[in-house]
């Protein structure tokens, strides 16, 4: 099959808009990179943009865009952003930065490293912890009950990786970066490459990049098979942004989906979302109150009937 010259200028988009926010952070103006609001900017923005070109460059109509979608996603975008983003800082990354300093652990061999290295570093450690924790939840019930609402998603577009209960949204964003000394913008360099990359890995663009992209980093191909409505294929590719990790932990798996989903492609309401993990436990009560109701009006019954025989 020929390759058009859209497909392969689109094809090179992921890998241009990384190269684009590492120089910025490397060599923008200290104005900007150096302003307190510069990364609340730039990670919607990488939204924003993937978004438009789905307008341009659609990879499946079934995926195309809705009110209906755009709202839960909008909803998930600002959740995440604001009380997500502040639960992690002082649940976890404060405590984390604490406990270093009572330690007296020590970590300025990060900042004497190359900047690069320091974005390949907080990229690797972000990744790693995510690979792991995203495993365990197709592993293990109360982690899984937590991540099935974004499995419930029935069609990709490149604002979904935000798209999940609220308890996974806080798990997922859990990491060790608090504990090292990094150059800021590297921090931000790291946190917007994979953004880029995991916004492309569920996004509905007609953008398959090169081999040497998909090596390293996780493509729509890759995420779209791990939300497959097919449950065999959802047991691999875990990797958020590095499909390496999968390469190398014997998860990697080849392969495209384009119908997503579970359980008869069911998709979930926010309220369905957010109550998903405590479902059981609801169900489990209202079961028990129905029992001792129906258990009550046979006693009512029982004393209300004359025995038939002595
Ligand atoms: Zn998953
Ligand atoms: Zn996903």
């Amino acid at each position: 099959m020929q390759t058009s010259v859209k497909d392969r200028v689109f094809n090179l988009i992921p890998p241009a808009m990384i190269a684009m926010v590492l120089a910025f952070w490397a060599f923008g103006p200290k104005a900007l990179v150096g302003h307190p609001w510069a990364l609340s900017v730039t990670s919607p923005l990488i939204v924003i943009v993937v978004l438009l070109l789905e307008l341009v460059g659609e990879r499946h109509a079934g995926w195309r865009m809705n009110k209906r979608e755009f709202f839960t996603d909008l909803y998930y975008s600002v959740l995440s952003a604001t009380i997500i983003f502040w639960l992690t800082e002082k649940l976890a990354d404060d405590p984390l930065k604490a406990a270093k300093a009572a330690l007296g652990i020590k970590t300025d061999w990060v900042l004497q490293m190359p900047w690069l290295m320091q974005v390949m570093l907080a990229i690797f450690l972000l990744e790693f912890g995510q690979y792991w924790m995203h495993r365990l939840m197709h592993n293990w019930t109360p982690f899984w009950l937590t991540h099935a609402p974004h499995h419930h998603i029935t069609q990709l577009n490149a604002a979904k990786g935000a798209v999940g209960n609220p308890i996974e949204l806080f798990l997922i964003s859990l990491s060790v970066l608090a504990v090292f000394d990094f150059d800021p913008t590297a921090l931000f360099a790291a946190f917007n490459t994979m953004g880029v990359i995991s916004v492309f890995a569920h996004a509905n663009v007609r953008s398959d990049p090169p081999i040497w992209y998909s090596f390293f980093f996780t493509t729509i191909r890759h995420h779209s098979l791990h939300h497959s409505i097919y449950y065999e294929n959802t047991r691999c590719n875990y990797g958020n942004s590095l499909i390496l990790l999968d390469r190398i932990f014997g998860t990697y798996k080849e392969g495209e989906g384009v119908l997503v989903g579970q359980d008869d492609r069911k998709r979930l309401s926010i309220r369905e979302q957010t109550l998903f993990p405590f479902q059981p436990i609801i169900d489990k009560m209202k079961t028990r109150k129905m029992a001792s109701r129906n258990g009550g009006e046979l006693a009512a019954n029982d004393q209300g009937e004359p025995a038939a025989t002595a």
